[in-house]
């Protein structure tokens, strides 16, 4: 999508801090971070949001929770993490790519508000 922000990061039309990167996803750093590990997960695909996921496309959101675990091993987050997925204008949704913050480094509260 032309007038789509991570988009335009996947394809570097927008510089981004890169984590990691495969056939199927893209992984950087938040431009305000939430917390001191705060990484966006995007499929190279574009998917508005996660309302969009159907049985074409979920094998995306499967390879992302894997990415996440490698990462999770590799940055040694034995203390825990979070990941969110934000839905639409009551959620949050700022960004109409799916994506999945990775955050890490603190202890967080619950339930979100
Ligand atoms: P949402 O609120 O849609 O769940 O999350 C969008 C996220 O994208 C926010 O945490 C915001 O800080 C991040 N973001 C927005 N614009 C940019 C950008 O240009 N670069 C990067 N790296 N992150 C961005
Ligand atoms: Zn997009």
């Amino acid at each position: 999508m032309s007038d789509c922000l991570f988009c335009k990061i996947i394809n570097g039309d927008v510089p981004s801090k890169k984590i990691y990167e495969d056939s199927l996803v893209y992984v950087f750093e938040d431009i305000a971070p939430a917390a001191p590990i705060h990484y966006l997960l995007i499929p190279k695909e574009h998917i508005s949001s996660a309302k969009d996921i159907t049985e074409k496309n979920s094998n995306v959101v499967g390879h992302i929770f894997e990415v996440i675990s490698k990462l999770a091993k590799n940055l040694d987050l034995k203390d825990g993490f979070r990941v969110v997925n934000n839905c639409g204008e009551n959620a949050g949704q700022t960004v109409f790519h799916i994506h999945f913050h990775l955050l890490a480094g603190k202890s967080f509260e619950w339930p979100a508000g």
